[in-house]
């Protein structure tokens, strides 16, 4: 195929997905595809393997890809792993672990929350509390980077223990997976919920479950809705080595192709981690030194996103983001209903430079509104 000459974009993308996507990434795109030919089929089979490979994981395990957005990967767990019986216990400390709550009123899935402030990390010691409390809670889910404010869940301290009492475990790892090393086997996780457009550098479209394969077996006949049927989609997809059940999103799926190719190159999920990291590091430290502090305490922030508080009350988020947005990067505002804040992401196609120029561009804005 002829490579079109790539587009000029108009900003970059500092949120936490959809992100800024390499070239390559949207030129996978550009081609239409047929869902039941076997070239395609064959596509779906190896993102499924690559996925496994960004966890290191053997055919213990299943990645099973669904249509939508990373809250329809959620809402299928949610939805068709647990019995009817079930009991669900969900450790939320901002929005997203909400969702989750929110998700099983939908289903009238019996659920106990343990609420944490945003800035909070959930505890082992009063999950083992509620545990012990509710000897019928059958299901446990937490989500790993909190997005509200990027916070970093501690799942390796919490996941383990839980698992051990025979509960299912469930986390959200949508905006961490591919981008923080996750130790699946040490961490017992039986089912993981990501998406293609955060730290794997796709674009959004295509969700998918990583799943201990006799856990997801187990949970046949438990779906409260057709399409969201993880068990299905996983039959159909496997019986039929790579076919989706309904229609599926090729040229994202193409994208994620490529973009798994891309974090291989890159080193793989170390490497993708390390420049996160870095990214971070000087993103806090050049953000400080101009007079806007994090919100989230230095050890449990995470490499993909920074909340940072309003650096005074005279602070105006929409004159700031405009003249960012002017000057070549989007940003993101705060998602704490309590505190002034706002959000920088720093994953994706970004880069050390892209730091340095923002916060040379931030240094300018400050300046030119005496803003500090
Ligand atoms: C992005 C995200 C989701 C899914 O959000 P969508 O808007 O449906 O893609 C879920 N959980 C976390 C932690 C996220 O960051």
């Amino acid at each position: 195929m002829k490579a079109i000459q790539s587009v000029k974009q108009p900003y970059l993308l500092l949120t936490p997905g959809p992100l800024s996507t390499s070239d390559a990434v949207k030129q996978a795109m550009l081609i239409d595809y047929c869902t039941w030919d076997e070239d395609y089929k064959k596509v779906t089979r190896e993102v499924q393997q690559g996925i496994l490979n960004v966890a290191d994981l053997d055919e213990k395990y299943v990645a099973v890809l669904l249509q939508g957005s990373g809250s329809y990967g959620v809402e299928s767990v949610i939805s068709s792993v647990i019995p009817k019986e079930g009991k669900l216990l969900i450790a939320a400390n901002g929005a997203y672990g909400k969702r989750m709550a929110e998700m099983a009123d939908c289903y009238g899935i019996e659920h106990v929350d343990y609420l944490t402030k945003s800035t909070e990390i959930p505890k082992l010691e009063k999950i083992q509390v509620i545990i012990q409390e509710n000897p019928d809670i059958t299901h446990f889910a937490m989500v790993h980077c909190e997005t509200t404010t990027g916070i970093l869940n501690p799942i390796k301290t919490i996941v383990p223990w839980v698992a051990d009492q025979e509960i299912v475990t469930i986390v959200d790892a949508m905006s961490s997976f591919g981008g923080i090393p996750i130790d699946f086997a040490a961490t017992k996780i039986d089912f993981l919920i990501s998406s293609a457009n955060k730290c794997l550098q796709g674009v959004p479209g295509v969700t998918f479950v990583i799943a201990d394969k006799d856990k997801l077996v187990a949970t046949a006949g438990n779906a409260r809705t057709l399409s969201l049927d993880l068990y299905d989609q996983y039959v159909v997809m496997s019986a039929q080595e790579g076919k989706w059940r309904f229609t599926s999103p090729t040229h994202v799926v193409h994208a994620l192709h490529e973009a798994l190719r891309e974090l291989r190159v890159e080193g793989g999920v170390t490497a993708r981690y390390e420049r996160y990291r870095e990214n971070q590091r000087l993103l806090s430290m050049g953000m400080h030194a101009l007079g806007y502090l994090p919100v989230i305490d230095a050890k449990v922030q995470s490499p993909i996103i920074t909340s940072f508080y309003y650096p005074n009350e005279d602070f105006d988020f929409n004159d700031f983001y405009l003249y960012l947005k002017h000057h070549g990067f989007v940003i993101y505002p705060g998602k704490l209903t309590e505190l002034d804040t706002f959000r920088i992401g720093n994953i994706g196609e970004v880069y050390s430079e892209d730091i340095q120029k923002l916060l040379h561009t931030i240094a300018a804005y400050n300046q030119a509104r005496v803003v500090l």
